[in-house]
């Protein structure tokens, strides 16, 4: 039951999908900088000078193949956040994330977008728009962006 009285729907079954797929040249450089480095990577547009993060192969504004990597540092700003109560199963891992956790929009010294990601301080009430975060990496990193 949910707590209008209706009825939820349940269906469990088991599924496999074995498949890869190229994550693509941007992100898997992107990928490596952030396994191999340690190195939260932009891009910038040649025109406007915007930078990107995550990278991405052309500036929507100008419509110009983007250049320049940008080294973007480990620190940036809270821009906007929820705390997630509700359980559902993480897209990256197929398993239930214990809840609750942060999920935020980063701004990167920088960026002309918002990194989006999983944020936390010592008590999530305590997440504020505009407080600064710091990247914590994996010791052990698996390219990915949970590292
Ligand atoms: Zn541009």
């Amino acid at each position: 039951m949910n707590e209008k009285g209706g009825s939820l729907l349940l269906a469990e079954f088991d599924a496999k999908f074995p498949y890869d797929y190229s994550a693509g040249r941007y992100a898997s450089y992107f990928l490596k900088q952030l396994r191999d480095h340690k190195r939260i990577m932009g891009i910038r547009c040649p025109k406007c000078q915007k930078v990107f993060v995550p990278p991405r192969p052309a500036c929507g504004y100008c419509f110009v193949k983007n250049g320049a990597w940008v080294d973007m540092g480990d620190e940036g700003t809270l821009w906007g956040y929820t705390v997630v109560q509700f359980p559902f199963l993480d897209p990256m891992t197929g398993v239930e994330r214990p809840i609750p956790y942060g999920y935020g929009f980063i701004a990167l010294k920088g960026a002309a977008t918002r990194l989006q990601h999983f944020v936390t301080a010592s008590d999530l009430n305590k997440l504020r728009i505009g407080m600064r975060m710091k990247a914590v990496f994996k010791e052990e990193r698996a390219g990915n962006m949970l590292d």
